[in-house]
């Protein structure tokens, strides 16, 4: 079932989007989202303007409203996960304009509270349960590694001392080959394990910004779950590995405002997220060239983007009239891959 499930993915990308709901405080009328359908429909319209031609139609394998629950979400989610456990590399990506929900998604709001959890920590959890049920047959191991990449540099988030090291990135045309070898890796064995290491990583991406948020906007974090199974009877290893995406704010920034620091980020951002719109838009086409090599972060991801490989991109939209524009280059971006 899982394999069936799995292998229906169109050229194996799937697009999910998935609309956060008004914070307290927004107006809800001013939503420019005008209808979502069953079978992943989403109708979008721009209240503000008058006239025709104003509503466009949109398609993705699924939407999830304002009121999907994050365990919603990761039940849609999971097949694709437990596939790691039988030898897949699968990746997982959020893509949105800061504010959009792509780190809800991904890690939540609230690591302390189990509902919160997003996909990362779900995600752990159900590779755990599931290698315990499998255990008399087959032992798995886990390791993980978490970097970001912020201005075409890829640095460790989970040691704090190099954390202003940069990391080379190797080619993965080797099986099982490790993108980034010198990142280091982790052993974990249960979700405690997990927080513990992901609430250091979140520590690290906060240095040298003022903010968190503001860092984390302009970086790419990538957790990378590397999966190790040995078959008790026969020995035999089989290896997966599933990357966990929370991608840079995907805003437009103004040339005519940005300058110094803030245009450099910003040049590195769109030229990063467009390599990786150019890589999934040549799988999705099937082209026999897929430009891997102009970005470090479709580098990084390469092993699992492409060949056997399993993707899932969730397209994260604010409902907010105010970002209506966003919202149109957003969805543009997920048309042209899907
Ligand atoms: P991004 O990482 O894209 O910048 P965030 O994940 O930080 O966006 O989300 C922005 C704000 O919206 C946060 O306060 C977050 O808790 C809230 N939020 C996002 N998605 C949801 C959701 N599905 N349900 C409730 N709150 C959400
Ligand atoms: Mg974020």
């Amino acid at each position: 079932r899982l394999y069936n499930e799995v292998q229906d993915l169109k050229g194996n990308i799937r697009v999910y989007c998935r609309i956060r709901p008004f914070l307290p405080g927004q107006s809800k009328k001013q939503t420019t989202i005008e209808y979502i359908g069953e079978n992943g429909e989403l109708v979008v319209s721009n209240p503000s303007k008058q006239g025709k031609d104003t509503h466009r139609l949109f398609k993705f394998n699924k939407v999830f409203s304002p009121a999907a629950t994050q365990e919603e979400v990761f039940l849609d989610t999971q097949p694709l996960i437990r596939s790691v456990l039988d030898g897949y590399n699968v990746c997982i990506f959020a893509y949105g304009q800061t504010g959009s929900g792509k780190t809800y998604t991904m890690s939540g709001p609230n690591v302390s509270s189990k509902e919160d959890w997003g996909v990362n920590y779900r995600a752990l959890n159900d590779l755990f349960q599931i290698s315990q049920s499998r255990k008399s047959s087959t032992i798995y191991e886990v390791g993980v590694q978490m970097v970001e990449i912020y201005n075409e540099q890829v640095r460790d988030l989970l040691v704090g001392d190099s954390s202003h090291r940069r990391l080379g990135i190797w080619s993965t045309t080797q099986p099982n080959g490790l993108a980034v070898p010198e990142a280091s890796m982790h052993s974990v064995k249960s979700t405690t394990d997990v927080l513990e290491l992901m609430n250091i990583g979140l520590m690290n991406r906060a240095v040298g910004a003022t903010a968190l948020n503001e860092r984390s906007s302009r970086s790419h974090s990538v957790l990378t779950v590397h999966v190790r199974g040995t078959d008790l009877k026969t020995n035999a290893v089989l290896r997966g590995s599933l990357h966990l995406v929370d991608l840079a704010g995907s805003e437009r920034v103004d040339r005519s405002e940005a300058t110094g620091d803030r245009l450099r980020e910003a040049q590195h951002i769109n030229k990063s997220l467009s390599a990786l719109g150019d890589v999934i838009f040549a799988l999705a086409q099937k082209n026999a060239h897929v430009p891997y090599r102009n970005s470090k972060l479709t580098q990084v991801l390469q092993s699992s983007l492409g060949g056997q490989a399993k993707t899932l991109m969730f397209v994260q939209l604010n409902p907010d009239v105010e970002s209506y524009s966003e919202t149109i280059s957003t969805l543009k971006f997920a048309e042209r891959v899907s």
